[in-house]
């Protein structure tokens, strides 16, 4: 009720005169049909989310984030081309590995830790995870879900070069999202003679950005990527904002992250860096990206070490994965059957919708042939008017007949299942009715050469045998999404395979 927005006692007088005085009571948990149809009755669209049924969701927020242990911010480095992104990025690596073990070499992996010296005397974070994904593809993938990833955005202008179309890009990008992610301007090449960075700050604070020097609260920080010089600025800098923006997640629970970058590697196979959001990875832990996933093998940081756990706010490159998951997608922990049948589910989905796809494809070069003959028939008879006839008589027709428990559920079936296809393949709905199918329901579906869609009804043993017999197809489920998908592939059946 809470979620329709509706009072309790309307909801179960809804449901009482919809034929469900049994789920009715206050105590009775609700199959996701029964919800479906009810919040259609409602005027809402339900969406069912099988995935919470593996248990393969990312948990909802923790009700006291403050009590949480602090993690790392995640930092990503835009601007304009040329101003020096990649050059700062190679110092604040390399910088990093110096300091690290003797010997790291450092590795792409899409991210990069870099320590934060300790001479502060707060609990700022003590390591600051950049990201560098190549043209930062897997950041905007990453974006358009909507999945904010980034704590800082470090907008890199040059010194020398000032404000340029990409840099108003990530502006206008900083203003969208305001609130969400801290910014810090770097103000770089300054190590070039005669240059005046007061004029770049002054620039961006016509386009805006409401620097601290003059009294807003974006900080500045004036570097060169290429003599490091500013660089421990730099990082002071964000781990300050970090500090502010208290940035906390739970170590314990099921992981979720994000995949930044994957590769073929020899004697791994699939490799793939996943920025840790949330819970602890470690080896053995069972994922899933996309339609593939990972009994996690070798967990290595972007120093090529092997470490034994990934907390929230690291990068780590992962072997184990079956095949290779898509940059930007989603990484999601549970146990080994869950992940198992969400693949499984999430392969049977996927495969629906390229099947669609291709329908579309077909559709599309049919389209174009039919008005490709079209155009030269007209041609060749441009003298006289010439009538081209359709080649087609109409769409394919998947006929239904439909039963169901209730007439609220009946209803609902129509609806969902009405016009399923496109203008070669549909649907269509001959009889629909209440009750347990029968041997006349069978008898119609022969008639009209279609299936039976039994939604939330029994379908005796003797009426099963009967439809066998008879080459009449039985399609039983109490839960909509199911009939639809069953409905769907019946109706991608007829589709030609070949134009
Ligand atoms: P990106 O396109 O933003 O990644 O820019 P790059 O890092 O590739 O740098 C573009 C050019 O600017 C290269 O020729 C760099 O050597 C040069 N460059 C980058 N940073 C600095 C800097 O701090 N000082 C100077 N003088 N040149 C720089």
């Amino acid at each position: 009720a809470q979620l329709l927005d509706v009072r309790l006692e309307y909801l179960q007088r809804r449901m009482q005169e919809s034929g469900m005085s049994e789920e009715a009571s206050y105590d009775h948990v609700l199959t996701s049909d029964y919800a479906v149809l009810l919040a259609e009755e409602l005027g809402r669209n339900a969406v069912v989310n099988d995935e919470m049924a593996f248990n393969i969701y990312p948990s909802p927020p923790h009700p006291n984030p403050s009590s949480l242990p602090l993690r790392p911010p995640v930092v990503t480095i835009m601007g304009h081309v040329d101003h020096g992104k990649t050059t700062l990025l190679d110092t604040l690596r390399s910088a990093s590995v110096a300091k690290g073990e003797a010997g790291g070499i450092t590795q792409h992996i899409g991210a990069f830790s870099v320590p934060v010296p300790s001479n502060r005397n707060s609990s700022g974070s003590r390591s600051i995870t950049f990201l560098d994904t190549p043209g930062h593809a897997a950041f905007s993938a990453m974006r358009a879900r909507g999945a904010g990833v980034t704590d800082i955005i470090v907008l890199v202008v040059a010194a020398d070069d000032g404000i340029m179309p990409q840099t108003r890009e990530v502006i206008n990008l900083i203003k969208k999202d305001s609130g969400n992610v801290g910014v810090l301007v770097a103000i770089n090449k300054v190590d070039k003679p005669g240059l005046d960075a007061e004029s770049v700050k002054k620039a961006l604070l016509a386009e805006g950005i409401q620097l601290e020097d003059f009294g807003g609260d974006v900080p500045s920080v004036e570097v060169s990527g290429l003599t490091g010089q500013g660089l421990p600025q730099l990082v002071e800098t964000l781990s300050a904002i970090a500090e502010m923006q208290d940035l906390r997640a739970e170590q314990d629970g099921p992981v979720h992250g994000h995949i930044l970058e994957s590769k073929m590697v020899k004697g791994l196979g699939p490799v793939a860096t996943v920025l840790v959001l949330r819970g602890c990875l470690k080896p053995g832990s069972h994922i899933i990206s996309g339609v593939t996933s990972a009994k996690v093998r070798v967990i290595t940081d972007s120093t090529g070490k092997s470490v034994k756990l990934a907390s929230p706010g690291m990068a780590v490159t992962v072997s184990g994965w079956k095949t290779l998951p898509n940059a930007g997608n989603e990484v999601l922990q549970g146990s080994e059957s869950d992940i198992k049948k969400a693949v499984a589910n999430r392969q049977r989905k996927a495969d629906l919708d390229s099947s669609l796809a291709d329908v579309e494809a077909i559709n599309a070069a049919r389209r174009q042939e039919r008005e490709r003959r079209e155009a030269e028939l007209q041609q060749a008879n441009d003298s006289q008017r010439n009538h081209v006839e359709e080649s087609e008589a109409g769409p394919k027709e998947l006929r239904l007949v439909i039963k169901a428990d209730v007439s609220g559920s009946a209803e609902a079936a129509v609806g969902a299942l009405q016009g399923v296809g496109n203008h070669i393949a549909t649907t269509k709905i001959v009889s629909s009715g209440v009750g347990d199918v029968t041997e006349s329901d069978i008898t119609m579906a022969k008639t009209v050469g279609g299936m039976i869609v039994a939604f939330s009804v029994n379908v005796p043993k003797s009426i099963e045998l009967m439809a066998a017999r008879n080459n009449v197809q039985i399609c039983s489920s109490s839960i909509i999404y199911r009939l639809m998908e069953a409905v769907k592939e019946h109706v991608i059946k007829l589709l030609p395979v070949i134009i």
